[in-house]
């Protein structure tokens, strides 16, 4: 099986990006990829771990993109993280990241939260500060029993201090990833919360943009779910993917390769994956 979207501290998640090659290869995946939110700063580590190992180390990022309601995530599997378009892109998401950050911790502040700047940077060290670093805090401090309900009262939309960040354009995380000689991914379909034709109009969309695949399997997806996508994938001749959006320690319930139970991304996947990738070249 494989693994092919998961968090390493260089985002959200809590392993470093080594660990997270150790854990990969402790549950003996055929091939795993690093697809930390907005950032490449992990893969070159991840690299390096994974030479003379065997497992197939698959560079990844995933691009938060603009969209009116939902969310929209690109994953980007193959890319080369050296790629200047890639770089650029990503350092205004993380001016973007930044500013939002600082208005969330005035907002905490004025709603009587003691929270500083610095203490969320040290939170997320050495990744970029997301949600779940705020989300953190607010738990160990006692503000909330849980990271859920640290989203529900202050960090999901309609929370107390949620603040919207800029996104990246729909037509440039697609077509900033095949730049960078990546295959773009519509990641977890159903959190876009656009189904039947509303779906299929999102995907003509971005395939004019260069999109190649979409995520079929995910944490949580029932057989149905999966069954449905596929048929989708076919319908509108995109690759297929899948992996559990592993974060360590913070999505307790997420075990890399595993999901919350039996997530079993088939091997094919990546094979067929490689096929185009090395069409691309
Ligand atoms: P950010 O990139 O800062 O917008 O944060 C995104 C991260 O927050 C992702 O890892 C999401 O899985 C996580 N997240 C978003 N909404 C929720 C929620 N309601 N409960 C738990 N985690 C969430
Ligand atoms: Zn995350
Ligand atoms: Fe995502
Ligand atoms: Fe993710």
């Amino acid at each position: 099986m494989i693994d092919l979207h998961c968090h390493s501290c260089y985002s959200d998640g809590t392993l470093s990006p080594e660990e997270v090659i150790t854990e990969a290869l402790s549950i003996g995946l055929f091939a795993v990829a690093v697809t930390d939110h907005d950032t490449v700063n992990g893969i070159e580590i991840a690299i390096e771990a994974a030479i003379g190992k065997s497992i197939n180390f698959v560079p990844g990022v995933e691009i938060s993109a603009e969209i009116e309601t939902g969310a929209l995530h690109i994953v980007g599997l193959f890319i080369n993280h050296k790629s200047p378009e890639l770089l650029e892109m990503l350092s205004f998401a993380e001016q973007e990241r930044k500013k939002r950050n600082i208005k969330i911790v005035n907002r905490l502040r004025t709603i009587g939260i003691s929270i500083t700047t610095e203490e969320v940077e040290e939170e997320a060290s050495p990744g970029i500060i997301g949600r779940p670093h705020f989300a953190s805090i607010l738990l160990r401090k006692g503000y909330v029993g849980s990271m859920e309900e640290a989203f529900l009262k202050y960090l999901a939309k309609g929370g107390a201090a949620y603040i919207p960040k800029t996104r990246i354009p729909q037509s440039e995380a697609v077509s900033v990833i095949r730049k960078a000689s990546g295959i773009p991914i519509i990641a977890h379909p159903d959190q876009t919360k656009r189904g039947g034709s509303e779906l299929s109009a999102l995907i003509n969309q971005l395939k004019k943009h260069g999109l190649l695949g979409i995520e079929t399997c995910y944490s949580g997806y029932s057989k149905k779910d999966i069954k449905k996508l596929s048929g989708l994938a076919r319908k509108h001749d995109l690759l297929q993917s899948g992996g559990s959006d592993f974060h360590g320690a913070i999505k307790p319930s997420i075990r890399l390769g595993y999901g919350p139970g039996n997530l079993n991304v088939p091997n094919e996947f990546y094979d067929r994956l490689v096929d185009l990738k090395k069409k691309l070249l």
